[in-house]
């Protein structure tokens, strides 16, 4: 199995103790040589501060890192302030989305499609572009032509590549690969791999994000809630074995949704024959 576009992200730190836990984490999974890290922002620009910290310390430790990013509830001249920091330094990769809506904060988004054509229009083809798509479909979409239509004004405002959301059917993946090809869309579409280690949050996020969890993996973890080391068997056993198949069916390569823990990911890598 060749290695393709392996990438890493971490979630941006809100306390001391989590950017410790951060750094810790890419120290353990830089030996694996990802294409990048790269470092959520947090819903409405919640974290900006917190997320340039730690891209800005990743990029001086030598990785390549891509700072997430969204307008949230910011000024375009404070966005694109943002976007010179990060140029100045030498990132050269951003993944630009609509983001999480704040609570009680609807009026203020601005989507994806919208900033990538800001930061073309800003900084030209400096940056790589990475936007997300939806191999189970948006929640918010009111239909699969209307995901599709919205995530092609992505792609002809000027994305480079996309990153999914996470899922635990491979055949959705490769159907929406088909169909964005039926739409004109030929970018790379990584998948986004979410480790399961623990019941209660991968149910409550997958709700949330509009990941379906299909039944009979729900039905094992159900039955492992009070096993954790049964539970994290089993939901390694079935992301290993969904990679491996992504892969042989053609994926560019994975994106890893570490949560700032770096054995889960290890896990996989190792039952992929990464290491
Ligand atoms: P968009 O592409 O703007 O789409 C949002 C919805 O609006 C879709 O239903 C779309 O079909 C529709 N739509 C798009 N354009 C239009 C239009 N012009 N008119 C009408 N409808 C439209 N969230 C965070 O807050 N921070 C993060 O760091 C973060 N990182 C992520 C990384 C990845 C790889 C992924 C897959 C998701 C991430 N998210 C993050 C979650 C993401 O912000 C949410 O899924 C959000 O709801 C949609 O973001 P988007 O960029 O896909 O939005």
């Amino acid at each position: 199995m060749t290695a393709r576009n392996f990438s890493f992200e971490f979630s941006a730190p809100k306390s001391a103790d989590a950017s410790e836990k951060l750094f810790k984490t890419h120290d353990r999974l830089k030996r694996f040589d990802p294409e990048f890290f790269s470092v959520t922002y947090g819903a409405g620009g919640s974290t900006r501060d917190g997320t340039r910290d730690a891209v800005l310390k990743l990029n001086s430790l030598g990785s390549n890192v891509a700072p997430h990013l969204s307008f949230g509830g910011e000024s375009p001249e404070k966005i694109e302030q943002l976007l010179l920091d990060y140029q100045c330094t030498g990132i050269n990769r951003v993944v630009a989305l609509r983001g999480d809506i704040p609570s009680g904060n609807m009026n203020t988004m601005t989507y994806a499609n919208e900033l990538v054509t800001f930061i073309r229009a800003k900084t030209g083809n400096h940056f790589h572009i990475e936007v997300a798509a939806y191999p189970e479909v948006h929640p918010e979409s009111t239909s699969v032509e209307s995901d599709l239509h919205f995530f092609k004004k992505k792609v002809d405002a000027g994305a480079d590549s996309a990153i999914t959301q996470y899922f635990y059917n491979a055949d959705a993946y490769f159907r929406y690969l088909d169909a964005c090809s039926k739409t004109g869309i030929t970018i790379p579409i990584v998948p986004g791999v979410m480790p399961i280690t623990n019941y209660h949050g991968i149910v409550r996020f997958s709700k949330i994000c509009g990941a379906e969890i299909p039944r009979w993996i729900l039905q094992y973890l159900e039955s492992y809630q009070n096993d954790p080391e049964s539970l994290r068997k089993f939901g390694l056993e079935v992301v290993s074995d969904m990679c491996a198949r992504l892969l042989t069916g053609g994926a560019p390569g994975l994106h890893f949704y570490t949560l700032n823990q770096s054995l889960p990911t290890i896990r996989i890598w190792q039952n992929l024959g990464l290491d």
